[in-house]
């Protein structure tokens, strides 16, 4: 494709979302910095513009079906496709930033789990996810080469949740979060099989543990590290991977 690839990222007011947008901006992309609160959008934007990055905010709460149709509308009526989506806004439950600055004591055993909060967090991590797809999905059948990347996390993965001796093993026991991403990454191989064979390729990624609101800045990554993964998604050749999950170091096991 020659022309210049359009490219928007969910969530991408801070954090991880934003140095997405800032490296995608960077490699010379259309960005729409999507954020749920104009302002904070906007802020990030003007921060972005200072370094020489140049994006473009657009107001998008993934929970909201009428906001998500409206920005749609605004990417149809402005560029007329979509070439990559950064599925990239969650929330762990926990609030933001956690209050409770010691994970072990933020997180509720399944046994006592508040449901509400539970729904809330699939409403953000899966439901928004699927909602934004699927609304965007038009404008990405308008591209010669989408991407879509699925921010998810290392501690969705079943394998480490179950590996008695994994990385995961001194985690206490939770719901929401990590089965929300979980059903994320179900949610990216289902998609991924439907647009197999296809121009569309869709992957999850694994961030690795970065040190941002979500986490009270407890993680040791930066965000140009937790980025990078989600860039090389976005960016994958013709012949790339699809229905995948990966790290900086490669496959992630489901
Ligand atoms: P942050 O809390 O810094 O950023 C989360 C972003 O999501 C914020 O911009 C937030 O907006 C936005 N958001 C939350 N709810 C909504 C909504 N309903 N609609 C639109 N935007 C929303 O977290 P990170 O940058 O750390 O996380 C980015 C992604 O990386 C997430 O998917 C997370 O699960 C994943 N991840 C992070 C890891 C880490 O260690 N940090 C590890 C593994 C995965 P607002 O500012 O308005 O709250």
């Amino acid at each position: 494709m020659t022309e210049q690839r359009i490219a928007l990222v969910t969530g991408a007011n801070k954090g991880i979302g934003r140095e997405v947008a800032r490296q995608l901006a960077g490699r010379g992309m259309t960005v729409l910095l999507a954020a749920r609160k104009p302002a904070a959008g906007r802020t990030a934007a003007d921060e972005l513009r200072t370094e020489g990055v140049e994006v473009h905010p657009i107001e998008l709460d993934v929970t909201d079906p009428d906001g998500i149709a409206a920005a749609v509308k605004g990417v149809g009526d402005a560029y007329g496709r979509l070439d990559v989506l950064v599925n990239n806004a969650a929330i762990t439950g926990a609030g933001s930033p956690p209050a409770e600055p010691d994970p072990a004591r933020r997180v509720e055993p399944p046994s006592a789990a508040d449901l509400d909060r539970v729904r809330e967090v699939y409403e953000t991590n899966v439901f928004g996810v699927i909602a934004v797809t699927n609304a965007f999905l038009p404008l990405l059948r308008r591209s010669d080469a989408a991407r879509i990347v699925n921010v998810s996390s290392g501690v969705g993965s079943l394998h480490a949740m179950t590996d008695p001796a994994g990385p995961l093993a001194g985690m206490p026991p939770s719901l929401a979060y990590p089965t929300s991403k979980a059903a994320l990454n179900a949610v990216t191989a289902q998609y991924a099989k439907e647009f197999r064979g296809s121009q569309l390729l869709i992957n999850a990624a694994d961030p690795g543990w970065t040190g941002t609101d979500l986490n009270g800045h407890a993680g040791p990554r930066s965000v140009a590290e937790g980025a990078a993964i989600i860039v090389r998604l976005a960016t994958l050749p013709a012949d790339g991977p699809s229905g995948g999950f990966f790290n900086d170091d490669g496959v992630v096991p489901w």
